[in-house]
């Protein structure tokens, strides 16, 4: 089967917050063991802080609760290069940093996270750091010199760059200087929900227009302001799919990273539910494929 790609999931984070082991979240939204047995083949898992003044500890908490797991369950892989993108059995992880407040203002920790086998990253989360403004800066401003500076060796060592979170003028200043294509991990459309946190339509073909993916997310608060369900959510799908077709969306469900739940894709194993009413809607089989894994799968083989 086509391997199915979830861009984004907080579950180190929650497990971190928790106190607890990787594989001792049954509650969660999801966790690695359900993610394979729904027909996920790689799971991009963040590395996040809320503590934005010293979010070291937390982050190597859940680089060490990571790798323990990698220890002991030994269908997981972790993807550190193009080669590791093909064959897939088991679970493949890809790890990303949530926001850059750890790298301060020192490029040398961008190397040593590359060296820690993290391969994607986003600037900022929805606050202001060394490097950019997030989205709930009240009058952003773009990238700082050191921000640039991120931007150009993420471009040369092969990570990806994720524009969710980002504020708009940070935005526009990747689109200008990264020579990679650019994702937004989790993110929604703007004309269907207003919130900060969207993407209006600009962005989304600027986004197309680098050969980039769109993962639509699971937050009911970026799919409708009251009434957020699945159905809504395949509205955002059938939007961006006419703004710029096919071949730029993808799925970045957030899982374990919003308190409640969407209503009809309340848990991980629930996914082939959204592709079930997608394909109701007229999405052929290879169009699903697309959406399901191999969009993010073209752009994450080109940049790794
Ligand atoms: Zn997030």
């Amino acid at each position: 089967m086509n391997p199915w790609v979830d861009a984004h999931n907080d579950l180190l984070f929650l497990a971190q917050r928790e106190g607890k082991l990787l594989h001792q979240l049954k509650d969660s939204h999801s966790d690695l063991d359900r993610a394979k047995t729904t027909g996920i083949g790689l799971q991009v898992l963040a590395l996040f802080s809320l503590n934005s003044d010293h979010p070291g500890q937390d982050i190597l908490k859940e680089l060490t609760l990571f790798f323990s797991e990698l220890t002991r369950n030994d269908t997981i892989r972790l993807v550190k290069e193009k080669e590791d993108l093909k064959d897939f059995k088991g679970l493949k992880v890809l790890l990303a940093l949530e926001g850059s407040d750890i790298l301060e203002k020192d490029i040398t920790n961008l190397h040593i996270l590359y060296e820690l086998g993290v391969r994607m990253l986003s600037l900022t989360w929805n606050h202001s750091n060394a490097l950019a403004d997030g989205a709930l800066v009240k009058r952003p401003k773009g990238l700082s010199e050191f921000g640039k500076e991120v931007v150009h060796l993420t471009n040369a060592l092969g990570m990806i760059i994720d524009v969710s979170h980002l504020a708009e003028p940070g935005f526009w200043d990747i689109i200008e200087i990264s020579n990679r294509p650019i994702i937004a991990s989790h993110s929604n459309t703007k004309s269907l929900c207003d919130h900060p946190r969207n993407l209006n339509d600009d962005q989304i073909k600027a986004i197309a227009k680098t050969d980039g993916v769109i993962g639509v997310t699971f937050v009911p608060a970026f799919i409708h302001r009251s009434d957020a369900d699945i159905h809504r959510l395949c509205d955002h799908i059938d939007h961006i799919k006419s703004l710029v077709g096919i071949d730029h969306i993808g799925i970045g469900s957030d899982f374990n990273g919003f308190d409640g739940s969407l209503p009809g894709l309340e848990r991980v194993e629930r996914l082939p539910e959204l592709f079930a009413l997608l394909a109701n809607r007229g999405y052929t089989e290879e169009e699903l494929q697309k959406i399901s894994g191999k969009n993010f799968i073209r752009v994450f083989k080109e940049i790794i």
